[in-house]
This record gives structure tokens, sequence and C-alpha cells, in this order.
């Protein structure tokens, strides 16, 4: 397999924290292309043809026809039902404790290896086809980080993005429609037992990814909005990554987004032109009481380890 050299930036964390957001600023900077959330690729991608972030249909949109022809001859030469078997059997978060060790038991290391070959050829082929040094993909599931990582061809480094658990918990509480499907069905909807159960065992995860040898970087959403700029080429610096990383910015807080090629994600990621930036703390006025200390009492230690206060001055009154 050829290999253009480039790395492999992972976007990681748990759902709602800010991703897609982060996703679209990196897709600003020179010498980087975002993928949207691969992880997502072949089954709403390829199967569904659900839409790309340009506003084709997947088959229709000329960029990822060309990566398919650039990686596999076209998307039509790939055994589809093979690829998501080999994901089922991988990338789950159940098979995490056996992912995690560094040396894999060698069904389960094949298995991985012709996983993230698929992974691997793709984004070559994006590298081929844009030039760019470092691609994105956004798909946040530490079981995929994890299993990239046993992967020696790759040149993986991850962000791993945290958000205040009580404002991801309030998001997941809201409907989202979600446009790139034919009927508009709307983004699920999350209980807060079930949203902090999964923020914490994906934030965890993404902690242990680290242990394999490749380079994490945590990122805060909420200092992320506050200094996109400051915090971006910070990263940047820290993960050793190609470029300055500096974001294009318009003032502070405001950016021309661009329409990107992001196969799967939030429809966030839909979002193009001048955009002001602002963290999203609907949830410190619209979070019932209960519901807010019940998240904050489940969270309460990895929200301490991520420096976020148990308690906020708007709670007191
Ligand atoms: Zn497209």
């Amino acid at each position: 397999m050829g290999t253009g050299g480039e790395v492999l930036l992972y976007i990681g964390g748990y759902g709602r924290s800010g991703s897609t957001l982060l996703e679209c600023l990196l897709a600003r900077l020179d010498g980087v292309v975002v993928l949207g959330e691969l992880e997502h690729l072949w089954e709403r991608g390829v199967r569904q043809n659900q839409r790309c972030a340009c506003g084709e249909p997947f088959a229709d949109c000329p960029f990822w026809a060309e990566v398919g022809r650039t990686a596999f001859g076209g998307w039509d030469q790939v055994d589809v039902e093979r690829v998501l078997a080999l994901k089922a059997a991988v990338v789950r978060q159940r098979h995490l404790p056996r992912m995690l060790r560094r040396s894999l038991p060698p069904e389960l290391a094949n298995q991985a290896a012709e996983f993230t070959g698929y992974h691997h050829r793709i984004c070559d082929a994006a590298q081929q086809l844009t030039g760019a040094r470092v691609v994105v993909d956004s798909s946040k599931f530490p079981p995929l980080a994890v299993a990239l990582a046993h992967d020696p061809a790759i040149d993986l480094r991850m962000i791993h993005l945290v958000r205040d658990s009580r404002g991801v918990a309030y998001s997941w509480s809201k409907t989202v429609a979600r446009p790139e499907t034919e009927d508009g069905e709307a983004m699920p909807r999350y209980s807060s037992v079930h949203s902090s159960a999964h923020w914490l065992s994906h934030n965890l995860a993404m902690q242990l990814a680290g242990r394999l040898g490749r380079p994490v970087l945590r990122i805060r959403y909420e200092d992320l909005v506050a200094d996109p700029e400051a915090t971006v080429s910070q990263a940047w610096r820290r993960l050793g990554l190609p470029g300055p990383g500096t974001l294009p910015m318009e003032d502070a807080h405001t950016i021309e987004l661009l329409p990107t090629h992001s196969v799967a994600g939030n429809p966030m990621r839909f979002t193009r032109g001048r955009t002001v930036l602002r963290s999203d703390e609907a949830w410190r006025q619209g979070m019932p009481r209960g519901r807010r200390l019940l998240v904050t009492l489940l969270s309460a230690p990895l929200l301490l380890a991520y420096g976020y206060r148990l308690r906020s001055a708007q709670e007191g009154s």
C-alpha cells in the first residue's frame, strides 16, 4: 500500500461536544482536509447515500467519487458487507478492554489490520487528491481511535475534545433535525443517565487510547470557543502537526466557514459563511435543577479532572 505521508488527525470524545465545530474550523487551515465522521462512511454514505456536507448525495459528490476511484477503483469495487463485518468485530465499545492491549490476539490483529487498511487508503486518496498534509477524521468514537492506533502505517495523532457534561446532557435532551436524510428524521435524544454514562465511558476511553503510544491532546470545547485561534495553534504545536495552524479569523470570534465534503456528522457541518462563535451555555438557564444535579453527581470525578466547576455562579441564585 502506498502512503502519502499524511498525518491522520482524529477528533475523539462524546457527541455534542463541539467536534463538528472544531472540524469546520480546521477545514480553514492550509494543508488540511476534513472528511467528517469516517466511522459512518460505509453505512450512511456508501450504503444509504446520505448527503455530503457539500449538499450532494454521497454518490453524486465529485470529491467522494474521486476518493473511491483513487482508493479502490470505485466504491462498487469494495465488499461493503465485509468492511461492516470487520468493523463490528473491531470497533465496539465492549471490545475495548481487548483492543487496549498493546499486542492483540492474532485473529483480532488481522481483522483490525484489514479494517484500518480501508481507512488508510481513504486517507491516502484524500491526501493525493487535495495535497493536504493533515487529514481530519472527526468520528469521535474512541474504539475507532484505538483500532487506528494499532496500525503502524498510520501516522495517528488525536485531539480528545471534552465539554461540560451538563451542556452535553442538555443538548442530547433537545430535538435536532438531520437535514442529510431523505425524511429529515431527527437525531436521537438521550436521558440524563444515558448521556452521563456515555460521557464518562467515551472520555475515559479516549484517555486510555493515549496509552497506545500515539500523541493525544485534550481540548475543552469551552476554551475552543472562547479563543479559537490560540486553542487551535497551541494544539497544532503540541501535536507537532505540519504548518502553522493559524485560523484566518476576522476577529476574535468571527470566521468565514467554507463548504466541506464532511461525509457524516452533526448538521452543523452544513454551516457556511460568516459565523460568530459563541459557547452554547443554554443549559445553565434551561436545564431543570434535578437533572443538572443528577448529571453533576454522575460525572463529578471527570468534571473536576477536566477543570470544570461542580457549582456555577448562576446555580446559587
Ligand atoms: Zn461532497
